[in-house]
């Protein structure tokens, strides 16, 4: 195994970016339950994601980087990230949020590839559209493949950390899936499970799989 692929909203952090997003835009309450059922697979994920980000029509970006700049850590998240770094992995995130919150999660823990959506501005406000290459429920798996290829390794050596029904692809493309604090549709994709909100809790299994 050569590099470890987190998924970034309720892993690493302890929050979903569009919903914090969605409470600094006054559309908190709508939007909260439509990722609830998005994460638990109930939902297109595509056209969720279109939906919830179209309700933060107008948010202004600085209002939108202030929400993202007090978005808590996982439990045991800096700590993890530090134990596969020392067992010399690579590590990447890899989320369906948007880079104005995974670039500053991917600077504070030292994770080496960050990859996420964008949400479009104009004159200063967000105009409700996401743009980038994470917009539907399998976009992970292209991504994950992009990603192993450009790296030079395959998706087999790369271990998967997700918790959401778009986490799937990746879990079933990557060579081991750990699901942490995980939607139960997820769990049935994954070849171990945490259900303990620290990370710390993935060192040892991680540990094992070297072995
Ligand atoms: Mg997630």
């Amino acid at each position: 195994m050569k590099m470890i692929v987190f998924d970034m909203d309720s892993t690493l952090i302890d929050a979903e970016t569009i919903d914090e997003l969605a409470a600094a835009a006054g559309v908190g309450d709508r939007v909260i339950e439509i990722t609830e059922r998005a994460m638990n697979g109930e939902l297109d994920y595509g056209a969720a994601l279109r939906e919830r980000v179209g309700l933060l029509k107008g948010l202004s970006i600085e209002r939108a980087r202030h929400a993202c700049e007090s978005l808590p850590l996982m439990p045991g998240a800096r700590e993890l990230v530090d134990a596969a770094r020392r067992m010399g992995y690579q590590t990447a995130i890899v989320t369906c949020g948007f880079m104005i919150s995974a670039r500053r999660i991917g600077e504070i823990l030292g994770i080496d590839h960050v990859i996420a959506n964008d949400l479009a501005t104009n004159g200063g406000k967000l105009t409700g559209e996401v743009v980038g290459n994470l917009t539907e429920a399998d976009s992970k798996a292209r991504v994950l493949k992009d990603l192993a290829h450009q790296c030079g390794i395959d998706t087999s050596e790369c271990i998967t950390i997700g918790d959401g029904a778009n986490d799937i692809y990746l879990f079933v493309n990557a060579g081991y899936s750990i699901a942490f604090n995980a939607k139960p549709v997820l769990k049935e994709y994954a070849d171990a499970v945490v259900d303990q909100k620290d990370m710390r809790a993935i060192i040892p299994i991680i540990e094992k799989i070297e072995k």
